[in-house]
């Protein structure tokens, strides 16, 4: 009942459109429940989050790669790297972001199945799975239904002591996840929402996607991982925002002949992604998913300025566009 009350006067503090309150972390956790996006949420413009700017190099400063945009009270959420849970509880508070809320998450699309964009799924799935509203749809290449099965056995003890305990679960289900395994194309639309997977070039691994999003007010591209690609180029042309991964000229030199040969058949060096982006010319390009190996993170900007000359910021967690 404390978590209802508490919950109420967060809500009526929404409901006066006292917004700096709501911006702030609460004193202690509340439970968060809701009956759908309010009239603010559904009037307001689309934004980005980023959740996650790392790579599998581990990072005290980077989540594992995510990022969320956020359209009509829903947060769709690309790709789900490790920390990317804890980030979105963050951005909920920092921003007033009532659907990074991790159980109202309402969907997640996977651009490939490496571990630093899918390690959080299990956070996200079962993240007060006992109160989510409804079912967590997720989408990706073929093998999301063996990691979502995999991660269904790892957690069933989870599931079997809550619900074969005295703590009241208000929806049981609420753990199973609605899996679509896609193919390149368009593959979800709500209203004025439009998400279309297309393959990008991420070595040997196939299917790798990058996705296309368009509200009535914003177009992003989020590459995922991919070397240097044509269908990306065609997908970002005069798009607002291109999210781009992006390994350092300079720091791939420091690698041996054997992880230069496989970096550059999987990512986009900086000088590469700036001819990229000087032919698309997004509104904004955003660096995510940078590999240094060592150099200093603002010279993969500098060596993506050699050959562009529009907007680009390097992103960190938490940035929100
Ligand atoms: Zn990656
Ligand atoms: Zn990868």
């Amino acid at each position: 009942m404390l978590f209802v009350a508490i919950f109420s006067s967060l809500v009526s503090a929404c409901d006066s459109g006292n917004k700096e309150s709501m911006a702030k972390p609460p004193a202690s956790a509340v439970v968060e429940t809701r009956d759908g996006p309010s009239k603010d949420e559904l009037a307001a413009a689309t934004q980005v989050v980023i959740l996650g700017t790392g790579t599998p190099i581990p990072d005290a400063n980077r989540a594992g790669a995510s990022i969320a945009v956020i359209h009509k009270g829903q947060a769709y959420v690309f790709d789900i790297g490790a920390g990317a849970v804890r980030n979105a509880t963050r951005a909920r508070y920092r921003y007033d972001i009532p659907s990074l809320y991790p159980s109202q998450i309402c969907c997640v699309f996977v651009t490939h199945m490496h571990g630093d964009h899918t390690m959080d799924y299990s956070e996200l799935v079962y993240t007060l799975w006992w109160r989510r509203p409804g079912q967590l749809q997720a989408f990706g290449p073929p093998g999301m239904r063996e990691m979502t099965s995999g991660m269904t056995a790892m957690m069933a003890p989870d599931v079997r002591t809550r619900t074969s305990s005295a703590q009241p679960v208000p929806n049981p289900e609420g753990y199973k996840v609605s899996v679509s395994e896609i193919e390149d194309g368009f593959v979800f639309e709500k209203g004025d929402l439009r998400i279309e997977a297309f393959e990008v070039n991420h070595g040997d691994i196939r299917p790798a996607f990058g996705y296309r999003i368009t509200t009535g007010d914003k177009s992003i591209v989020i590459s995922g991982d991919t070397a240097y690609s044509d269908r990306l180029l065609e997908m970002a042309r005069g798009v607002d925002i291109l999210i781009h991964e992006v390994i350092s000229d300079s720091g791939l030199a420091k690698n041996s002949p054997g992880f230069q040969a496989y970096h550059r058949k999987s990512h986009t060096p900086a000088s590469e992604l700036g001819r990229l982006a000087s032919e698309a010319r997004p509104g904004l390009l955003v660096l995510y998913h940078g590999l240094y190996y060592g150099v200093p993170e603002n010279i993969i900007v500098d060596e993506v300025r050699s050959t562009y000359d529009g907007p680009v910021v390097l992103a960190n967690d938490l940035d929100i566009f």
